[in-house]
């Protein structure tokens, strides 16, 4: 897995990655980092597409290291799952949301999307430390969503099947991360304990102004929708893919049009602001694929 890491930052174009520099230490480091208050937990707001208006966010974790600055979790997950540290950092980034997001009005029930590692979801001690938090932040589990990965969901994982089936009927919603990119069988998909895809960056990315016909996101829309499952799409950087997105019938989305992960203040400030100006201004909207 760090190998993948770094084998992805090279290809990103980083020469020197932290992986590089720190491969003998590097979980030591990371390990002492926590304590020493480092990590940094963003927001990215999520919007409905159609209005515009904040109705959550994606906590994602962030690494200021006193010398290299921030480091992107692309470059410490992987080793935090292979050295096992990612059930210390997954509870903190969890406690940190959760108890931030218990204190945000600026919506009816905003919610707060957390990522899990398949790591976390295995280990027995998972429900009762989400359950935990819930209960110590006064966070209404119904404004929590998990976010998983579609290989997290596979047959032969009982363990993790069981903790998303239980904290969902807490209220805990579920979402897959990325999905269309792993390998979903969907002959399970309608039994697996899920509410929410997430539809892959890829997918927004290969939109294009210039054509209103986009198959997979069609698919992807119909198969939540026949599903009872709702979609958020990921990656959202231009407006023609927002009004494609709406176009298609995608409820709410992410991305840089809406704001990058940033502090949570600067979270309430984009939530606070009147919405922008209705997509329906946008041509591709009023031609629908
Ligand atoms: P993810 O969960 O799919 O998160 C979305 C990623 O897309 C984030 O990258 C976000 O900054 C980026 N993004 C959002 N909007 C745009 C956009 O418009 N354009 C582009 N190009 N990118 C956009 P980030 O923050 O670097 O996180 C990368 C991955 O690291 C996450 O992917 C997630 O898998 C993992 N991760 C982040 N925080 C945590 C955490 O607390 N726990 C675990 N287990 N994994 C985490
Ligand atoms: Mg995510
Ligand atoms: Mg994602
Ligand atoms: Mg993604």
């Amino acid at each position: 897995r760090a190998d993948a890491a770094l084998q992805q930052a090279k290809l990103s174009g980083r020469s020197r990655t932290f992986v590089d520099v720190h491969s003998g230490a590097q979980s030591r480091e990371m390990v002492d980092a926590l304590p020493a208050g480092e990590f940094l937990v963003v927001y990215q707001p999520i919007v409905d597409l159609a209005s515009g208006v904040v109705v959550g966010a994606e906590a994602l974790v962030r690494w200021t290291h006193p010398e290299r600055g921030t480091i992107p979790p692309i470059e410490f997950i992987p080793l935090a799952e292979e050295s096992g540290f990612i059930l210390d950092l997954g509870r903190w980034v969890l406690r940190a949301a959760c108890e931030e997001a218990a204190t945000w009005d600026w919506a009816e029930n905003p919610r707060i999307s957390v990522n899990v590692s398949g790591r976390q979801l295995h280990d027995l001690e998972f429900v009762p430390d989400v359950r935990r938090i819930l209960a110590d932040t006064g966070l209404p589990p119904r404004r929590l969503v998990l976010e998983v990965t579609e290989s997290m969901l596979e047959a032969d994982a009982p363990v993790a099947l069981a903790a998303l089936e239980a904290l969902r009927a807490d209220g805990v919603r579920i979402a897959v991360d990325d999905f269309g990119t792993g390998y979903s069988s969907l002959s399970r998909l309608d039994r697996l304990p899920v509410d929410i895809l997430k539809i892959d960056r890829a997918f927004v990315n290969a939109l294009r102004p210039d054509t209103a016909v986009a198959p997979v996101i069609t698919a992807i829309v119909a198969l939540a929708q026949a599903l009872g499952m709702s979609t958020v799409a990921e990656g959202i950087e231009e407006p023609y893919q927002a009004a494609a997105l709406i176009a298609h019938g995608c409820s709410a989305g992410q991305g840089w049009l809406y704001g990058r992960p940033g502090p949570a203040a600067e979270l309430a400030r984009l939530a606070e602001a009147p919405p922008p100006p209705p997509l329906a201004a946008c041509p591709a909207l009023a031609e629908p694929a």
